[in-house]
């Protein structure tokens, strides 16, 4: 009997399919246009939400194509390899999306999730704070019961993705009397017009659409159906879109390595500055090859997370996605040095657009959770060794 347990699903397939044939007909061009105009990539977002594609983890109840990580993941992958990354899939349907699915109330699942699935609402998300960093534990930001039942947010963020094109910010903060300690979150969703937030745009050295934020929440009220999943429930409700953020992550960078070798292997076969094409070197050529399988490690991780997450096993998801965002973030890294490398003096021309993709590249080795605290989760929960930190 043949063991098909590797191949996705015809279903799978032809999903990806389709989203490489809409996100190609956009393409790198429409991206670097818009980089430069500094505007976003809304009419190719608004185009996979017309689609399903950017709700194909949602449940269909609530408007979704009521699939898993395994497909979200599927359609950012895709849309990378056509070299147009949408960066907030990984926060609006893949986190935010998520943790309403799994924790929000009746009236929460109705109100948001239709549009996250559409697309015609986006939400960022916020736990990292400049004093807490990859310590989520050490996190400040408070939220007070108000006399009404409601809420008062007080706290800042840094490093907040797509403020300026978000409708809300799914917003990770510690009740008061939960203050210090082990964080048990309490996650609130806030719109960013509302009174009391302000936020400041943070210069980043690589350009792409999607700008990062400091938060600077004082004094912000939010209704007490603000509030997603229990004050006091527990890690898991926050790990019930980190798993998901970590597989998007891994989507995100296998689908920009993917990016990255097409465009070199195209340039291999095709430049010729002795004899033969350069790719007939080995130099040139056997690194390449190793990208490739590189890549393919990290795709079956990516896949094996997801797969995971979506049977319900979370601890398995978690051990998964780390080893799956760990793995993209290596291979995207390495794919765009590569691809630099074959294009010779090209590889860093603005026209060929490599320079700046390998910059945003170390994005995958640094963000959702850096490659070291990933090492740090593996050693201890994988290998059973010493807790380090
Ligand atoms: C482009 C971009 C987009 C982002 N988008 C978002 C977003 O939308 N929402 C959000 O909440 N956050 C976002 N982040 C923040 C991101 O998740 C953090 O940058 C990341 O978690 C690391 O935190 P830090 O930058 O504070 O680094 P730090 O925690 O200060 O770490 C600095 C270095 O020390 C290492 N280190 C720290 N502790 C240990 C240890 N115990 N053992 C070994 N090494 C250690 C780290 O691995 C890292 O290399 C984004 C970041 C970037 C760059």
């Amino acid at each position: 009997m043949t063991d098909t347990m590797f191949s996705e699903s015809e279903e799978r397939a032809a999903l990806r399919e389709a989203v490489a044939k809409l996100a190609g007909s956009y393409g790198r061009a429409y991206v670097a246009e818009k980089m430069n105009s500094g505007d976003k990539l809304t009419e190719l977002w608004q185009d996979m939400g017309k689609h399903g594609f950017l709700g194909v983890n949602i449940p269909e109840e609530y408007g979704g194509g009521g699939g898993g990580m395994g497909d979200l993941s599927a359609v950012l992958e895709e849309s990378a390899a056509a070299g147009a990354p949408l960066l907030m899939m990984v926060v609006s349907p893949a986190i935010v999306g998520s943790i309403i699915a799994r924790c929000g109330t009746e009236e929460q699942k109705q109100r948001w999730l239709p549009s996250i699935a559409d697309g015609s609402l986006i939400s960022a998300f916020a736990i990292t704070e400049p004093d807490a960093g990859s310590n989520s534990h050490q996190i400040t930001t408070t939220a007070t019961k108000d006399a009404n039942g409601g809420w008062v947010l007080n706290g800042r963020k840094v490093f907040i993705s797509g403020v300026d094109e978000a409708d809300t910010i799914l917003v990770v903060s510690r009740t008061a009397d939960a203050k210090t300690g082990k964080l048990k979150p309490a996650l609130f969703m806030m719109p960013t017009d509302v009174d009391g937030l302000e936020y400041q745009h943070i210069p980043m050295d690589f350009q792409a659409p999607e700008k990062q934020f400091s938060l600077f929440i004082d004094d912000v009220h939010l209704p007490a159906d603000a509030l997603v999943g229990d004050e006091d429930g527990g890690l898991w409700q926050l790990f019930a879109g980190l798993n998901p953020e970590r597989i998007m992550g891994a989507a995100f960078s296998n689908g920009m390595a993917r990016y990255a070798l097409d465009r070199a292997v195209e340039y291999a076969k095709t430049r010729q500055v002795w004899k033969d094409a350069i790719g007939t070197h080995q130099g040139i050529a056997h690194p390449l090859a190793k990208v490739k399988i590189e890549l393919e490690q990290s795709r079956l991780l990516m896949q094996k997370a997801a797969a995971l997450y979506d049977a319900g096993d979370d601890m398995g998801a978690g051990e998964f996605a780390n080893m799956a965002k760990y793995a993209g973030g290596e291979i995207a890294c390495n794919a765009l040095d590569v691809a630099v490398q074959t294009h010779g003096g090209n590889g860093l021309a603005t026209e060929y657009g490599l320079g700046n993709m390998l910059v945003a590249a170390r994005l995958g080795r640094i963000a959702p959770v850096s490659r070291e605290m990933i090492l740090n989760f593996v050693a201890m929960h994988s290998l059973g060794l010493p807790k380090s930190y």
